[in-house]
């Protein structure tokens, strides 16, 4: 299980119950289902309306509405099986490829039926998130979740530990949800890496379906799917061939399957008990069921919220006059986390020459007393470094 999983239930011991009850469930209705396309009344084709939460700090991490629409078309490729390199899938594993029958659509309706494009935009004075949620709350400098019962949430940040991750259903609402790094976004960009074909984001949707890694957890572990052979561990980079680890026979290893760690440019399926598996929650008294009855793609006559969408005056610590001769002023306004912070300015050897406390939103410093040259302010918290450079007459 993911190690956010594990700590999540760690914090929350009711949440291992709550994944038990869903897998007695998952298990039940696949046992009594007849695995043709229409189990128990449910759409051929499941419609996810999706919400992009995008947490940038710096100008770039706006993505364009094109990038937003390359994610969505990525996932509705490979969860249809509409991907090109399914001609890469062994033969042996053909039959058990599948379509999962999924369509992830922009939201058009917000939770208060207010007209959407899916996407909210959000400044964030916080430059690296790790997966501990606190992307997930406005409280945290994050962007506070749609009804997850009504929407799949998609946070997009700067994360430091991973590239991404997601909760499972039966998680806590407020946490329900995918997150993707920006880097995973642009790890294609001028650099002669592996296609991106934004898999990670399907692995995660995967995960966002109860679907388990393909070595379920553990060494030749269970991932509760019957037609994905037993794999001893994840699969780094791009293997080639037959590979058996735990399987002694033909055709071994399926690690070109997307709940791999596999590059993109190597994964290229999903299988048929998979995709048994991700729909069955959709079932009546299934935990994503209400995703079916979701207001979300509907068309509103409200107008939107005017949303501020640009690029804040104030992103960054402004130093003001520079050069200065007295006074230099720092602005601190974007962020009030800033006070009570230590400040120092050293000379261009690298000494400390003046330190003191922030404690105004517009600290304003008497450098009159130092001697011309180039000096560098230094502050920090835990967040995030300011650097700066002035020159004193
Ligand atoms: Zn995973």
């Amino acid at each position: 299980m993911d190690e956010y999983v594990k700590q999540q239930i760690n914090e929350n011991t009711s949440l291992k119950t709550r994944l038990e009850e869903i897998d007695v469930f998952t298990r039940e209705r696949l046992s009594t289902s007849t695995g043709t396309h229409r189990i128990n009344g449910i759409p051929e084709i499941i419609r996810v309306p999706v919400v992009f939460h995008v947490l940038y700090h710096t100008p770039d991490q706006n993505i364009p509405m094109a990038t937003i629409e390359l994610l969505i078309a990525a996932l509705n490729r490979d969860f249809n099986k509409r991907n090109f390199d399914t001609t890469n899938t062994p033969s042996a594993f053909k039959p058990y490829a599948a379509a999962m029958d999924f369509e992830f659509k922009l939201a058009t309706m917000d939770p208060h039926g207010a007209a959407t494009n899916g996407v909210i935009r959000k400044y964030t004075p916080i430059n690296y998130w790790m997966s501990d949620d606190k992307m997930k709350f406005s409280s945290s400098y994050g962007d506070d979740a749609w009804d997850s019962k009504s929407y799949l949430n998609i946070w997009l940040c700067n994360m430091r530990d991973v590239l991404g991750y997601s909760a499972f259903p039966g998680s806590d609402p407020l946490r329900d949800g995918i997150v993707l790094s920006f880097e995973d976004i642009f790890k294609a960009r001028g650099t002669s890496r592996t296609r991106n074909d934004f898999r990670t984001l399907v692995h995660e949707a995967g995960h966002w379906v109860n679907l388990y890694h393909i070595w379920g957890e553990d060494y030749c572990g269970d991932d509760r799917v019957d037609d994905t052979p037993r794999q001893s561990s994840y699969t780094p980079g791009c293997p080639s061939g037959v590979r058996i680890s735990c399987s002694s026979t033909s055709p071994g290893d399926m690690y070109m399957n997307y709940m791999d760690f596999t590059d993109d440019v190597c994964m290229n399926m999903f299988t048929m008990g998979q995709r048994r598996r991700a729909r069955v929650l959709f079932e009546p008294g299934g935990p994503r069921n209400s995703i079916l009855s979701s207001k979300g793609l509907n068309t509103s006559t409200i107008e939107a919220a005017p949303l501020p969408d640009f690029y804040p005056k104030w992103l960054h610590v402004k130093v003001y006059p520079n050069p200065a001769s007295s006074i230099i002023n720092l602005y601190f306004e974007y962020d009030e986390r800033w006070m009570g912070r230590q400040m120092q300015i050293l000379d261009i050897s690298g000494k400390v020459v003046m330190s003191k406390v922030i404690n105004s939103k517009i600290e304003a410093i008497d450098v009159s007393r130092l001697s011309a040259g180039i000096y560098f302010i230094r502050a920090e918290k835990e967040e995030e470094k300011f650097h700066a450079k002035f020159v004193r007459l």
